[in-house]
């Protein structure tokens, strides 16, 4: 049974306050942007749906790009407390063809220690942070809300629920940056995910290693008749493992481990002893774009937004670059909505955001056939500067970071 919550709770209390900016999901994209948008003086509330500290189904590699925003944002101690390895090299491997390239500025974290230290973050700038709070933003149809002012709403309204108790929170702007699932969203069919044909699943966790095959500082990608899988060795010594697969090869009794023994075996890689115990977590199908990116004083960012295979850790490179990027327009939503501000944003996405994933969707479609993947890394062995120009453009640098002041308008 669900009840309002009682009066002096969490939930109570939130729905107390009409706050600036209400950002749902703790992810890299959410805790950026409300670390921004605090440290700007807006009063913000983060949730998200798990309780932390929270690991998630991810390799943990952070590229160039990542890190760079991060120092950017006067946040470099995060990669400190996510105990942070650089990493050097890349390796891909597919049968019997493979290929390796340098790597510069990436690192590997231990990713549930990542996503803590930036909610820390945002807390830190003044955020308030409920955890074990699901969210979900709540239609306009609610005229009597609607006619307060002059004809669109003031404010957002957003249900969030903590266990069996709910409230419903008011704020001048939402940024849904609740990762691929998007359920905060699911009350706003025009913002159902299209999920592309042949979509992978993902595939993610950690495991204890004390072998000495997998050495610090190097990724190594194999990739199978069912999909791929990376490996790379954290700090803390642990092995992070991140895998996208077939969904198809999991039918009947089959266990997500055995496939990705296969995938290795098929790669002459090493099986880690600790595979066929992890814990692993799954996700939803992975490539996807959101039916739409705005709406009235609601933005969506992050994998949320759209989802493209990462290699190289551009999943989380994009995820806090699109919190950059929402900064000064949240910033100016706050201070008095226009509707134009959801093309501007659509726009800022596509141009600075989903127009950088067009190689990283491309490669993961050559990923998925081991033979045009094998064919591939035979053209790279011959003409290197063809894998040269695809990774500079993998971790490329936006030509000038956006400046942190939420004010400054890049509009
Ligand atoms: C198997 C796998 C391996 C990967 N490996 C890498 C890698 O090595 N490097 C890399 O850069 N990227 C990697 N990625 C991609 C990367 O994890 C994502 O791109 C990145 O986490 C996106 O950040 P985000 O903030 O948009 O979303 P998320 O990190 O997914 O955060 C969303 C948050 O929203 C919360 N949430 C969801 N729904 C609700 C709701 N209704 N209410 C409240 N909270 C909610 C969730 O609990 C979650 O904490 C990998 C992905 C997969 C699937």
């Amino acid at each position: 049974m669900i009840c309002l919550a009682s009066a002096d709770s969490p939930l109570a209390e939130a729905a107390r306050t009409t706050w600036d900016v209400l950002v749902i999901g703790a992810g890299p994209a959410g805790s950026l942007a409300a670390t921004l948008l605090a440290r700007d003086g807006r009063q913000v509330l983060l949730v998200d749906s798990h309780a932390f500290l929270r690991e998630k189904a991810c390799g943990g590699c952070l590229n160039a790009l990542a890190v760079e925003i991060l120092r950017h944002c006067g946040l470099g101690h995060v990669l400190e407390q996510s105990d942070a390895v650089p990493l050097r090299s890349f390796r891909l491997v597919c049968g019997r063809h493979q290929a390796s390239w340098p790597l510069t500025g990436s690192v590997a974290v231990h990713r549930g220690r990542y996503n803590e230290a930036l909610a820390q973050s945002a807390m830190r700038e003044g955020a308030v942070f409920l955890h074990s709070t699901r969210a979900v933003v709540l239609p306009q149809e609610d005229r009597a809300f609607a006619l307060r002012d002059e004809g669109a709403a003031p404010v957002r309204r957003v249900r969030l629920q903590r266990e069996n108790f709910q409230e419903t929170v008011t704020a001048r702007l939402v940024l849904s940056a609740d990762g691929l699932s998007h359920s905060s969203l699911k009350r706003l069919p025009e913002f159902a995910s299209q999920i592309a044909a042949g979509s992978q699943i993902g595939l993610g966790g950690a495991m204890t290693d004390e072998t000495a095959e997998w050495s610090a500082g190097r990724l190594r990608m194999a990739v199978g008749g069912s999909g791929y899988a990376g490996l790379v060795r954290t700090a803390s010594g642990s092995l992070s493992l991140g895998a996208a697969i077939d969904p198809g090869a999991l039918t009947g009794n089959v266990q997500p481990a055995h496939i990705l023994e296969q995938i290795l075996n098929e790669c002459g890689l090493p099986v880690p002893p600790g595979l066929a115990g992890m814990d692993l977590r799954g996700t939803p199908l992975l490539t996807r774009r959101a039916g739409r990116c705005a709406g009235h004083r609601l933005l969506v960012l992050g994998d949320a937004a759209g989802y493209a295979e990462p290699f190289t850790g551009e999943g989380i490179a994009w995820a806090l670059h699109s919190a950059l990027l929402a900064a000064p327009v949240a910033a100016e939503a706050c201070s008095g909505w226009r509707t134009e501000l959801e093309t501007d944003w659509a726009r800022i996405l596509r141009r600075k955001v989903i127009r950088n994933q067009w190689t990283c969707r491309l490669l993961s479609r050559l990923m998925r056939s081991p033979a045009l993947a094998g064919l591939s890394l035979e053209l790279c062995r011959r003409l290197p500067v063809v894998p040269r120009s695809i990774m500079s453009q993998i971790g490329r640098r936006p030509p000038r970071l956006p400046p942190l002041h939420p004010h400054n308008p890049l509009l």
